[in-house]
């Protein structure tokens, strides 16, 4: 699931992996945990993921440690995951490694103004410092806007792109994920 910051990515991932029995790999609640536990990683990461910009690649990659295992053993819906092409091209890698490839890569599409209406409503339920900052919620749609079209072009040259209207109700949307998937 890839899109702008409060494009549903985590709403209809959630919904997928209750569905199929996927696992939940949700890279930003990784990190936040990885944050609020104080380890040594956390403590890396902790001003980048505040100021949303992206936690450099290695870090990436020592969170994703046991995620060969589970998409063998049940699947993996990524959430917020990969979010520029080397991470695409790296899990390209690790999925090759167990003899698996990525079946779809969905872009789900907000307009600017929804993502602020949104951002502005999820600041009262889950409390997240990077919502609560302007400049840091215009950093993520800026990291979104520079890294989404190279990264649809390398799906889309291996035919596993789709793009949904992320403005839809959340159970249409959820219609059209299962159709990608069962396809
Ligand atoms: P999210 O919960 O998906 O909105 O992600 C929150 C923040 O975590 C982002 O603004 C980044 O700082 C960091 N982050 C999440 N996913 C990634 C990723 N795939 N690569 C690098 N940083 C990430």
């Amino acid at each position: 699931m890839y899109g702008l910051p409060a494009a549903g990515k985590t709403t209809q991932a959630k919904k997928i992996a209750e569905k199929y029995g996927m696992y939940h790999f949700a890279m930003g609640e990784k990190l936040r945990e990885q944050i609020a536990s104080g380890s040594e990683l956390g403590l890396k990461i902790k001003n980048t993921v505040a100021a949303g910009l992206l936690v450099p690649d290695e870090i990436i990659l020592e969170v994703l440690r046991d995620v060969k295992k589970q998409a063998v053993e049940t699947g993996i819906i990524f959430d917020g995951f990969p979010r520029i092409i080397n991470q695409a091209i790296l899990l390209d890698q690790m999925l090759a490694e167990v003899g698996l490839t990525a079946d779809a890569f969905c872009l789900l599409k907000v307009s600017s103004e929804e993502v602020e209406k949104r951002i502005n409503n999820r600041i009262a339920l889950e409390n997240r410092g990077d919502d609560k900052d302007k400049s840091v919620v215009e950093n993520r749609m800026n990291v979104f806007l520079k890294e989404s079209i190279p990264l649809s072009a390398h799906y889309q040259e291996k035919n596993k792109f789709y793009e949904l209207d992320g403005e839809e109700p959340i159970e249409t949307i959820f219609k059209k994920l299962c159709e990608i998937i069962e396809k």
